[in-house]
């Protein structure tokens, strides 16, 4: 059942990184379907170190609608963190996080509270079709999903993004999760709770660029996997003993054969294969070790996950605020309603 704090219906989070350009249609097309659903909101946008217009641009459609609350982050810290940020700060008693390119339909978001209100505390928006994508990331996408649902301990639904609904109960649970390296798509899948899928089909960027390239989305997988499963750091294991026993295999014939035939010299071509295989396969397994090791290493120095710089529009929610609030000025430009340009 909807946990009900008594006061907001619902929590929008957008991490925002250099989308100036989206943010007018952004807004338009969110703020229409949130006047239909009529309930008391707020959008709470994580600015994750833009260097373009977009802090200037959101804190003027804060002043045009004060629903919308700003989280500017001192640096880019990546959008699973912007995204935590966003769950730290939002106080619906449902949270939705979407992307600001419009890649997420929110007309969406009246059927995601639909069934939340029928008693999900999950409702996470499964892409049909990927539009706009080329074919090498949908296939490394597709391959990325399937190899993370084989090896990972919990199951992860397929070809679903961050745009979810959840609970507040969920919002508060994944609050306390201390990890550094934030997976987020496995971590919504680890909390458990009554989860549910509804589709869509997955637009394409509706301006600027996708600042995910392979090198970025690799890391991503590498994130994904080692936080979720144990399987490449214990494969080593099993690896590293039928290997040994087909030596010892092959240690004994090599005894039999020279006590039946005598000493050969021969033997270089096979004593280079065997050596050169060995230490790539000692190489390989000492670098995942290294992948684990140095995320081990990141949870012990313990970091804080994201520094704020300044937030306007939190004075009311308890959420502490910094000092700095530069900008939440009345005397701030507006922009005129972007529902009007359209
Ligand atoms: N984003 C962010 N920080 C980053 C990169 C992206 O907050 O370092 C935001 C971005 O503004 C967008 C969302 O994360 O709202 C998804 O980014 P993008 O569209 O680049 O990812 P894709 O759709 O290709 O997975
Ligand atoms: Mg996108």
């Amino acid at each position: 059942m909807a946990l009900s704090t008594g006061k907001l219906e619902l929590s929008i989070i957008i991490p925002v990184y250099n989308e100036a350009e989206n943010l007018a249609h952004l807004f338009a097309r969110l703020e229409t379907v949130l006047q239909q659903i009529g309930e008391p909101y707020e959008i709470v946008c994580i600015n994750d170190g833009s260097h373009d217009a977009t802090l200037p641009s959101l804190l003027a459609h804060r002043h045009r609608n004060p629903a919308i609350r700003v989280v500017n982050l001192s640096r880019n810290f990546g959008k699973e963190v912007a995204l935590t940020a966003g769950l730290d700060y939002a106080s619906g008693a449902a949270v939705i996080p979407i992307d600001a390119d419009l890649q997420d339909p929110p007309e969406l978001i009246g059927e995601l509270l639909g069934k939340w209100r029928e008693g999900y505390d999950v409702v996470y928006a499964t892409r049909r079709s990927r539009q706009g994508e080329s074919w090498l990331k949908r296939w490394t996408a597709r391959a990325f999903y399937r190899t993370v649902e084989k090896i990972s301990d919990t199951p992860i639904p397929r070809d679903t993004g961050d745009f979810r609904l959840l609970d507040r109960r969920v919002v508060e649970v994944l609050k306390q999760l201390p990890e550094r390296t934030r997976f987020m798509k496995g971590l919504f899948a680890w909390v458990g709770f009554s989860q549910t899928a509804v589709f869509f089909d997955r637009e394409p960027r509706r301006g600027g660029r996708t600042t995910w390239n392979y090198w970025k989305l690799w890391n991503f997988a590498l994130d994904g996997i080692t936080s979720f499963s144990l399987v490449p750091l214990k494969v080593w294991g099993y690896a590293g003993l039928s290997i040994s026993a087909l030596s010892l295999l092959y240690a004994s014939f090599l005894i039999l054969r020279t006590l039946i035939l005598g000493i050969d010299v021969p033997g270089y071509a096979s004593l280079m294969v065997a050596v050169l295989f060995f230490g790539g396969i000692q190489l390989l397994s000492l670098g995942i070790m290294g992948e684990y090791l140095a995320r081990v290493y990141q949870e012990v120095k313990g970091r804080p996950l994201y520094v704020v710089r300044d937030c306007y529009g939190f004075e009311a929610s308890g959420v502490p605020v910094p000092p700095l609030a530069l900008w939440d000025d009345p005397a701030l430009p507006t922009v005129t309603d972007p529902t009007s340009k359209r």
